[in-house]
């Protein structure tokens, strides 16, 4: 198939690039420059695991513009744009609302049946209620008649995107006429997992259900693990045996300092919101980021405990990304927990394997460590991403505060975990 796709972001360059893998032809269209620079030179945009051999290997069947009119040329585009967090929690479609104007505008000169497909993480209604009249608006065309629209989220993992696109736990496609379901289940043909055909505003919810649940299941173990932190017991044993229970799945239980990322918190926010727009309280997850807020900042209470004042002293960070094998550091909790060294006046040596280019543009101000090994030699250290390389470095005679739980790190002489 020809398909174009929108945004060329961590979702948008996976997809693309597993699409093109599986015999397709692709058109990235961004209105980042540099994105489409990088992608046209087959070097990804984004670090992700094995994306570069892949976009190597199928360097002749995609391309990036920031031209619409190459949708002109293709049966199906993905919308796969952000969908950030407005200051008061709730969903900020404008990149969402762009795209689907700009579809539009090329669809009312398109001939054929054309297939739209929203990928990025949208509150339910948003698919029927914003993007179908802004296409249909600027097209002139009916949806399900003249195009068909479907709503197809996304449930890749950063850090493990690419092998999530080719073995996906489930694809979930939101469809209301036969056309639209027909063109997803061909395009999807060449996967074995289970494949759940809804309706829109389902698919929509399964995607923020998917997200609160895990995020829920996070601020759980962090809970149990602060009250293990105050008994004496290790959280890690204590999750060993409840996950033993195959009612509940060992996974997802890694207490620490809480969740970051570009999905996690925004989603959680924009469920809270969209609940309180339908007069629904929603009093769990809302506790779900209430607790998430507070586990970074116990970090730094532990590390007080051993230097009770920071000022001037010289404070290792390792790990800025907020999680290992990325360098996304959206939301990360390296990011309040700078904050706080900051205005404790600390003196901050930083580092991460991927992630610090990022990180300088927020945080100018701090020093960068060219290797692990020089954070190490600062008064005390913090572990704030789970990196492998971590568990390689010599702790020992080192004052470490560990919130992510890197074994090597418990021979330092003085250590302590957030919850254990
Ligand atoms: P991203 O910020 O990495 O990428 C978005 C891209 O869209 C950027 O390259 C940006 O330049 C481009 N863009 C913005 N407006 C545009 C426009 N009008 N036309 C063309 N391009 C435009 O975002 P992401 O992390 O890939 O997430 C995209 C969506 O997928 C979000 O809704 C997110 O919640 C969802 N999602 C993300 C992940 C993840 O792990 N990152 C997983 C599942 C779902």
């Amino acid at each position: 198939m020809k398909i174009s796709i929108v945004g060329s972001g961590y979702v948008g360059i996976t997809t693309g690039v597993g699409f093109a893998e599986l015999g397709n032809d692709v058109t990235f269209i961004d209105v980042d420059e540099n994105k489409i620079k990088a992608i046209n030179s087959a070097k990804p945009p984004i670090f992700e695991k094995g994306l570069e051999e892949l976009m190597n290997k199928n360097r002749d069947k995609y391309k990036a513009t920031n031209n619409y009119e190459s949708i002109l040329d293709t049966d199906i585009t993905f919308i796969c744009v952000g969908t950030p967090s407005k200051d008061d929690g709730s969903i900020d479609l404008s990149f969402v609302e762009s795209a689907a104007r700009e579809i539009g505008k090329m669809l009312k000169r398109k001939d054929g049946f054309h297939t739209v497909v929203v990928k990025s993480t949208v509150v339910p209604g948003t698919t029927e209620e914003v993007v179908k009249p802004l296409i249909e608006k600027e097209s002139g065309k009916r949806a399900f008649e003249d195009f068909g629209l479907a709503m197809n989220p996304e449930f890749l993992r950063e850090g493990s995107a690419v092998d999530d696109f080719f073995n996906p736990d489930r694809i979930v496609i939101g469809v209301k006429d036969d056309k639209t379901r027909e063109v997803l289940e061909m395009l999807y043909s060449p996967f074995n997992c289970p494949k759940l055909v809804t309706d829109i505003k389902t698919a929509e919810m399964i995607k923020y259900a998917s997200n609160a649940f895990l995020a829920t299941k996070i601020s759980f173990a962090n809970e149990i693990g602060n009250i293990c932190k105050k008994l004496g017991i290790d959280a890690y044993e204590v999750f060993k045996g409840v996950g033993l229970d195959h009612r509940i799945n060992p996974a997802f239980f890694r207490a620490g300092i809480g969740f970051g990322g570009s999905c996690f918190p925004k989603d959680v926010k924009a469920l809270i919101a969209k609940a309180r727009d339908v007069g629904e309280e929603p009093k769990l997850l809302k506790a779900v980021m209430d607790v998430n807020e507070g586990q970074p900042m116990r970090l730094i209470e532990l590390l007080k405990k051993h230097i009770p004042n920071l000022r001037g002293k010289k404070v290792g960070v390792l790990g800025l990304a907020f999680k290992p094998d990325t360098d996304d550091i959206r939301e990360s909790r390296a990011i309040p927990i700078v904050e706080e060294l900051l205005k404790e006046q600390a003196e901050i040596l930083a580092y991460d394997p991927k992630a610090m280019d990022n990180f300088k543009q927020l945080f100018p101000q701090i020093r960068y460590a060219e290797t692990p090994n020089e954070v190490l030699n600062a008064d005390a250290v913090l572990i704030v991403t789970e990196w492998k390389e971590f568990e390689q470095l010599d702790y020992k005679g080192k004052i470490v505060i560990d919130g992510r739980r890197v074994e090597k790190a418990r021979e330092a002489a003085i250590y302590e975990g957030v919850c254990w």
